[in-house]
Formats: C-alpha cells, structure tokens, sequence
C-alpha cells in the first residue's frame, strides 16, 4: 500500500520518479578539548580535499548542464578551500587551543562571515559571507560524515522534496530531469508555486511534513492537478497515473491546435487570453503558448536578479526586447513589486511585524522616488518599441494613484522635451488587490486607464489569511461570494466608464472561476503561460449570457465557497 500525502495542487501535471530530498543534514556537534591533534589535523585536511574534490565534479556538472555562467560560483568556493589564511588560522585554534576539528572550523569561519557581513556597502563582500557559510557547510557534512544534497549533481529523473524551494535552489537543477516539487510550505499563489508553473514542472506545495515523511530511495507518483503525492506506489496505481499523465499531454496537444486561434465564448464574445511573465526570457513561453498579450510582467525579478539597482538602461533593453518579441500585441508592466515576501539585498528595508502590510510595492516607489523614476524612464522610452501600458501595484487609495500618475507624467514631459521618442499615449493602470480598492471602484474608474485584478493578494486581503501560510490555506477562496460580489463591483464600475477590466492573479486560469468571470463580462484573463491554451479551450464552450445567470445566483443566493464551486460544477456539467 502506498502513502498518501495531501497538499495545494499548484502547477498542472502528474510526474513519476525517483525522490530527491533537497533536505539540509543536522550538522549539529559538540565543542570538546582533545588529546591527538595529530589526528584531528588528518580529518580537517581530509575534510577539506573531499570538499575540494566534490566542488570540482559539481562544478563540471553545472558546466555541462547550466552554463558557465551557473558553474562559477562553485569556482568561488573552491577558492575559499585553498585559503591559506584560512587553513592556517583552522589549524592553529587545533593544535594551540586543542579544540576539535569541528569547533576550529566554525569558529575561523564564524569570524570570516562576520567581518565580510559588516561591510554593509560592500555587495562584493556581503556575498563572500554567503560562499563561507556554504563551505562551511560541505567541509562540516564531512567531518561529520553526513552527505549535502547537490542539485547540480541531478543527472536522472527525480521529483524534488524540499522544506520550501528558492530560485536559487532550481537555478542549480537540470530541468529535463526535474518531473516534479513537492514541498512542505506554500500556498498556490506563493512564490515557489508560481516558479513552478513559470519552469512547467507539476508541483504540489504546503504539503506540511513531506520532507520527513519521505525518504531518499522512495518512488514517488506527484499529482500536481488534484495536490497529492503517493510514496512507494503499487504497480497498478503506477499505470493508472501513468496514463492520466498520457491523457493530460494528448489533452495538450489538442489544445495547441488553438496556439494561433482568437478566445471567443460560444456565443461569439471575444476575450484576450494573456501571459504573466517574470523576467525577458518567459516572454518566449508567452508567444509559444499563444497569448494574446503579457497581462502581468512582474519586473521585482529584474531588481531579484541583480546584486544592484537595475540602471535605466538595464532596464530599457529588457522591456524593449519583451515587447519587440510580443510583436505589436499589448505588453501590461507592473512597477516595482518589492516587499512583502520579495527582497533586495542590496536594498535593505525595515524589519517588520507584518510585511504583506508594510512597506511594499508603491508605497516604497513613491518613497524612493529616484528608483522610481528610473523605472519609470526605462518604460517610458521602451514605449517607442510596441504597445507598453504602465500599471502601480497595491493602490489603496485614489491619491496614491494621482501621485504615481503626476511622477509618470513629470519623467514623460522630460524625455518628451529632451526629443527622445515615446508612444503617444501610454495606458496607465491600477492593480486592484486591496479591498478599499475594490470597494471603490467605481471613483478609480474615472481616474485609471484600466484595472488588472490581482487576487493572489485580493484574496489574503480579504480574507485575512497571508497566501503563503499552509495553515490558512483554507482561506484562499476564490469562489466565495463576498470575493465575487467585490469583483463584479470592480469589472461593472470599469464598463461604466468604458475602460477594461482585467486580472491577473492566479484566479484568472481557474477553470472553476474562468466561467463565472466570463459571465461578469471580465475582459482580459492572464495566467501562466500553461495554462493560456487549456482556457482558450475552455472558453470556446461556454455561453456568456447562460453564465451571467450562474453568477447572479452564485452572489445572491450561495453562501460558501463550495456551495459556489458545486454550483458551477453542476453546469459545466449540464
Ligand atoms: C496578485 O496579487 O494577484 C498578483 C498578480 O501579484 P503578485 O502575485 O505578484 O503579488
Ligand atoms: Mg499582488
């Protein structure tokens, strides 16, 4: 019999494989005087040339399989190896203060991480300080005879266990091999969740004890569209998913017939399917797919993927290139994102008691305004090159909206006076992710270009419950009729002043909520490129005006999140 454990499916697909557990060994030990230094020099020694010699082959691996460019950071730890202060100062605290190998380890490194840490205007160092502590790590895993997990080293197909997943953990991993995640955290709309449907790789998140609950050796089935994972599956439950994974990829190639087709219900109402994409490189996925826009470029990744401030021009090339690879199709661009679970390095902010409601977003591009500003030029040259429209995150009030506004058009005016060439008009919008927003919508509306609603945060919002939290993962409720009755509100208040409703939260490719937005007359859905083709599939059945009549009921007559799913489940059906 195998074992079942539940999480949040959060991207589509079933993957069957091997499990690796990207799971940190304890590499705790005690500090203790001893009598053959001798000896303890051997294991340092010994220690550190197994580091040595792993580093080069997970160096080579990375090579071959991520690029130069990937691989060089294990050059920086294998520099730190041959430290000659380093291992003399290692050496002495053995043979002078007849600590264990261990303990002298940690107590040079220690000090190495503090000083580089100190440097807080050297990004160069405070990096090192990052390098020290994973050597540290490596040399101690040996001394203590345990094994690290080294993605790099993934060279056959696994499905990956880990507490919570980083970018940096999956920038190590060779894709083709990666069949699935699973992880104890997370929620659908945390950010690990939306990574791993940006790299298409089925994943199931807040699952709550996998990491302990599976061991290395286990096979593992990972059902990433209904959130579940079986350990040690039987051979029969093995071929049953097997051919659920066949069918969800003949399903997909049905829908790639649609790749060049326009969204249109079966009434004939047209909608715009778009793509939500973090850095250039997903644009290629959003054009593959098909979309007919990118809905959402979340550009914080820009700023995450730096070890600096972006420049102007930095940031020019990059929304120049996505929107000369959208080939004239409407490219929406979000300022900043930044706080809440999103952070900077390199700009350090405030700690917090409640980050998700502190300082974030355009609460910090009003405050800062020169990082603003700078974002703001780049877009509006890049304007030149394709349709850009310009849209500020988390707007909670109208004069947060004008004030954007009054910046955007001061940097417009200057680059318009110094000749350089911009669009002539640039569409500028709001997210709607706050309830006050939501509320009063109607006002915004004759202010604002257009509306994205982004209910990843309009939910947490709403409902009180941080989207990244598996224990109020129950909260995530994107059917329930207070969270439809504010969205409504939000779309009719748009049609009012004849300007476009949108969203862009993970809500808009939900083929429960897909039917009821399009009854509500929601114009633009963007989504993970993923899922941009199983939607337009989807819209190609449904009846607008017979889903206006669902959503009436939904919002006068429900009273539950589930009264509302099996509601539309019932005509779907029918
Ligand atoms: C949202 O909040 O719905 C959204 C699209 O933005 P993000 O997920 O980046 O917060
Ligand atoms: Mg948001």
């Amino acid at each position: 019999m195998s074992k079942r454990i539940t999480g949040i499916a959060a991207s589509d697909g079933i993957g069957i494989a091997k499990v690796y557990r990207l799971v940190d060994p304890d590499l705790s030990f005690e500090k203790h005087v001893i009598t053959d230094v001798n000896a303890e020099l051997a294991r340092i020694t010994q220690a550190m040339v197994a580091s040595t010699n792993e580093l080069k082959v997970i160096r080579q691996k990375a090579a071959e399989n991520l690029g130069e460019e990937e691989a060089a950071v294990f050059d920086a730890h294998i520099a730190i190896l041959a430290d000659p202060e380093m291992i003399s100062q290692i050496k002495s605290v053995i043979t002078d203060k007849k600590l264990n190998a261990e303990e002298a380890l940690k107590e040079v490194t220690d000090h190495f991480i503090t000083i580089f840490e100190e440097m807080t205007d050297n990004q160069y160092m405070q990096e090192r300080a990052a390098d020290v502590k994973d050597v540290t790590k490596r040399v101690l895993s040996h001394l203590l005879g345990k094994s690290l997990p080294n993605p790099a080293l993934i060279d056959s197909p696994v499905v990956v266990i880990a507490h919570d997943l980083t970018p940096s953990d999956t920038a190590q991993m060779d894709r083709k091999f990666v069949k699935g995640f699973l992880t104890d955290l997370g929620g659908r709309t945390s950010h690990s969740a939306i990574m791993s449907r940006t790299l298409e790789i089925p994943a199931v998140v807040g699952a709550g004890d996998a990491t302990t609950e599976v061991q290395d050796g286990d096979s593992l089935i990972l059902n990433g569209l209904d959130g579940f994972a079986l350990v040690n599956p039987t051979a029969g439950e093995k071929a049953k998913y097997q051919a659920e994974a066949d069918h969800y990829a003949q399903e997909r190639a049905e829908w790639q017939k649609l790749k060049n087709a326009a969204s249109v219900s079966k009434d004939g109402r047209h909608f715009e399917v778009a793509a939500n994409i973090g850095t250039p490189d997903d644009v290629q996925a959003a054009v593959d797919a098909g979309a007919e826009a990118v809905g959402l470029f979340r550009t914080e990744f820009l700023y995450m993927n730096s070890d600096r401030l972006p420049s102007e021009d930095e940031q020019f090339t990059a929304y120049k290139q996505v929107v000369q690879s959208m080939n004239g199709k409407p490219v929406v661009i979000r300022t900043m994102d930044i706080g809440g679970d999103k952070h900077l390095p390199y700009l350090p902010l405030p700690e917090e008691m409640n980050p998700f409601l502190g300082y974030r977003a355009i609460r910090i591009s009003l405050d800062r305004q020169e990082i603003f500003r700078t974002q703001l030029r780049a877009l509006i040259r890049a304007s030149h090159y394709g349709e850009i429209r310009i849209m500020f995150p988390m707007i909670a009030t109208v004069n947060e909206f004008r004030e954007a506004k009054k910046v955007f058009t001061e940097e417009e005016a200057k680059l318009v006076a110094a000749g350089v060439p911009v669009a002539e008009k640039i569409k500028l919008g709001m997210m709607v992710e706050i309830p006050a927003s939501a509320v009063f919508a109607d006002q915004f509306a004759k202010e604002v270009d257009f509306f994205s609603i982004g209910t990843n945060d309009l939910i947490q919002y709403t409902f009180a419950a941080d989207r990244g939290n598996e224990h109020v993962s129950y909260l995530y409720q994107p059917y329930n009729p207070a969270l439809l009755r504010l969205i409504k509100n939000v779309i009719d208040a748009a049609h009012r002043e004849g300007k476009i409703a949108a969203m862009c939260g993970e809500m808009a490719g939900d083929k429960y909520a897909v039917p009821l937005l399009m009854g509500m007359g929601l114009d633009e859905y963007s989504m993970s490129a993923t899922s941009v083709l199983r939607v337009r599939s989807q819209m190609k059945s449904l009846v607008t005006t017979d889903w206006a009549k669902v959503v009436e009921q939904a919002i006068t007559q429900c009273r539950t999140n589930e009264e509302v799913k099996s509601l539309v489940e019932k005509h779907l059906q029918a």
